[in-house]
């Protein structure tokens, strides 16, 4: 068995900035400080780009794209070199894995075994995937033959959260790639470690230089410059509803480029009296709301559940949420490790506060320190809440479940539908009619019937309303880094 701590203290995380196929600081030397959550110590200073950087960045991804070398190379060129970075990430996975959780305080054990092996699979899904789609011949007149080709965007900007720092990027890396784009991906600041190597490990596979960069920095400095830059063609982005709308700005400030947003949520779990099986949904609501310390942008945050079953439901829910083991995100048995930062740790506690000001019950709420100077909080439960309060409709991103109690299913309906956000939602009922009439009437972008948080890359992910309108994952994400080209060839008349 690997010791953790050990290995932490033997890190030596890349941390310059990558750029045409070589590591190299930033041109002004800054940099700024990555710190572990689990104990507040620094892990080291990463080059932080600026402008002149991220510049560079593009211009040699535009480059890399012009060139053809990776855009017009044979698709099963490409298909085996990501097949290889697939590869080298799970012959990569423990350094990988504990660079994710010393960064992010993933537990090691989530990260070693879904963060890692998520990320590999999806890379490989769109490499498998990139020789099985097929483009369209149109129904055109007999005179003429009517092409629809997809073709790859240009330069696409990746701008990326620190919940799932490798997850995420994987979900717009690996199809923008596949479609024969290059791509800059800019990692939040908090987290960077893991998009560095990964990085690294594109190099190896064989990726050409400038076809991917990694340009970590401060979000308004180097995000900003992604945003506004002219050679960029597209810009995903996963991140709060605030910086994705800034994003729209960028856009539409600068060359007009295409943008697509994942942003957060506020997701309800509805419990009706006829659900069945209450120790099933007692675990799919502890999970949903407790895993990754509550910094999921779908995390199950508000729980709306029928008066006839609240009390033994959350009875249940509580208990589930005090037998998870919170802990030190380098011991394998943890089970919940830390909120990400310093900041976002007052964030939360600050609604612990809100919601004792708002008539709440709080059950939980206090800092907690299983290792001295990190960042922990224990699940946290809010009963008694209003939904139309702060605390049952703004997204707090951490370890806190708003429960709201109502009389049957429209009601609940109606109070889930009762949000800015409409990233997921679940239902539990043991009626077939119910669950597919609530399916139908959650403006939710994903619904679960009796589960919480069944995923894989084959189904697509994002949001209604504010959460975005972007699709990350399925072969839809495709599409999505690319654009549709006609080509009409005139036929003439039907002799041969
Ligand atoms: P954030 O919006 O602060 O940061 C996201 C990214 O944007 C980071 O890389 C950051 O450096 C960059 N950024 C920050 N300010 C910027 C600016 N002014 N200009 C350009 N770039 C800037 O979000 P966060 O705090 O890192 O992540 C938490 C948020 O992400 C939550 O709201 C969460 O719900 C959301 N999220 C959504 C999804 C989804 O798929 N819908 C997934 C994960 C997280």
């Amino acid at each position: 068995m690997t010791n953790w701590h050990e290995a932490a203290t033997s890190l030596r995380p890349e941390t310059r900035l990558l750029i045409d196929g070589e590591f190299r600081p930033a041109a002004d030397g800054a940099t700024f400080d990555t710190i572990a959550p689990r104990d507040g110590r620094l892990i080291a200073s990463v080059s932080a780009a600026s402008d002149i950087d991220v510049d560079a960045a593009v211009r040699s991804a535009a480059a890399a794209f012009e060139s053809g070398v990776w855009s017009r190379s044979d698709r099963r060129h490409r298909q085996r070199v990501l097949l290889r970075l697939a590869e080298l990430m799970l012959e990569n996975l423990d350094e990988l894995a504990l660079l994710e959780a010393i960064d992010s305080g993933h537990p090691i054990g989530d990260a070693r075994r879904v963060d890692v092996p998520n990320a590999a699979r999806v890379v490989r899904w769109y490499a498998e995937a990139i020789d099985k789609v097929y483009d369209e011949v149109a129904p055109a007149p007999e005179s003429a033959l009517a092409l629809v080709t997809r073709e790859a965007l240009g330069v696409v900007g990746a701008v990326v959260p620190w919940n799932y720092p490798l997850i995420i990027s994987s979900w717009k890396i690996a199809p923008a790639l596949a479609m024969g784009n290059s791509v800059v991906l800019k990692p939040a600041e908090l987290t960077s470690l893991s998009a560095l190597m990964l990085g690294r490990l594109a190099l190896e596979a064989g990726i050409p230089p400038g076809v991917f960069n990694v340009v970590p920095g401060l979000g308004p400095v180097a995000g900003q410059a992604l945003g506004r830059h002219p050679l960029v063609d597209k810009i995903t982005f996963t991140g709060s509803p605030a910086v994705g709308r800034g994003f729209m700005t960028y856009a539409g400030e600068s060359n007009g480029k295409q943008v697509a947003l994942e942003l957060g949520g506020k997701s309800p779990h509805i419990v009706l009296a006829d659900a069945e099986d209450l120790d099933a949904a007692a675990s799919g609501i502890a999970w949903g709301i407790f895993y990754n310390a509550g910094q999921t942008c779908h995390g199950g945050s508000r729980l709306i559940v029928d008066e006839a079953v609240h009390d033994e439901l959350l009875e249940r829910v509580v208990a589930v949420g005090r037998s998870l083991v919170l802990g030190d995100p380098l011991d394998e048995a943890t089970q919940i490790g830390t909120i990400a930062s310093e900041r976002q740790l007052e964030r939360v506690l600050d609604y612990v506060a809100i919601a004792r000001s708002e008539g709440a019950t709080v059950i939980g709420g206090d800092r907690v320190s299983p290792v001295e100077g990190g960042y922990y909080v224990e699940p946290t439960v809010f009963d008694g809440v209003d939904n139309r309060s702060r605390i049952g409709q703004e997204e707090i991103f951490g370890p806190a479940l708003a429960v709201t109690t109502v009389r049957g299913a429209e009601e609940a309906v109606r109070v889930a539908n009762d949000s800015p956000y409409g990233l997921a939602a679940a239902v539990w009922t043991s009626s077939v009619t119910t669950a597919h009439r609530s399916a139908r009437a959650l403006r939710a972008g994903t619904v679960w019937v009796n589960a919480f948080d069944i995923a894989d890359v084959i189904t697509p992910f994002g949001g209604f309303k504010a959460s975005g309108s972007g699709r990350d994952r399925s072969l839809h994400a495709l599409d999505s880094y690319s654009a549709l080209k006609t080509t009409w060839i005139h036929l003439g008349d039907d002799r041969l």
